[in-house]
């Protein structure tokens, strides 16, 4: 099989930092998680989740231009920022070895506006919607912690 498979392309706030993912996701959510507020001052957020072969990075100067962290509550989580403008570009799960990435990142479409690839990258569900800060009447599948593995809410 010779499928190319599609390219999408995100990065920081400031473009030092740049990477691509190909491919379909393995998650595409909205998530709620207290975590997720607390890192990023926003009630939820839309993490993609993809396969290490799928995620690149694509700046010049590799991991020299990012600064790793970690938090105490998910130490596994290896979080990147741009050294530039100190926007959280991606992050590492050592234990479940997948990439993520936030869907506010990726490149939009000159034309629209909208996110490239918008089909293939758009959330199918919510997650951790217990600790939702609003609701969100949007008909997709509401779960308590990660799909299918948790009670669903709505
Ligand atoms: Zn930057
Ligand atoms: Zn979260």
């Amino acid at each position: 099989m010779s499928q190319t498979q599609a390219v999408y392309h995100g990065g920081c706030y400031c473009g030092a930092t740049r990477f691509e993912v190909s491919g379909k996701p393995i998650i595409s959510a909205y998530c709620h998680c207290t975590l997720c507020q607390r890192l990023t001052g926003c009630p939820f957020v839309h993490t993609i989740h993809f396969d290490p072969p799928a995620f690149r990075w694509t700046h010049d100067g590799g991991e020299q231009a990012l600064e790793l962290y970690k938090v105490k509550d998910k130490p596994a989580k290896h979080r990147y920022r741009c050294k530039e403008c100190g926007a959280c570009v991606a992050s590492y799960h050592a234990q479940r070895d997948r990439w993520s990435i936030w869907g506010g990142q990726l490149k939009r479409t000159h034309e629209t506006g909208q996110i490239e690839g918008w089909r293939e990258m758009k959330a199918t569900h919510h997650i951790f919607y217990g600790t939702r800060m609003l609701d969100v009447e949007d008909g997709l599948a509401k779960w308590e912690g990660y799909e299918n593995t948790s009670t669903r809410l709505g």
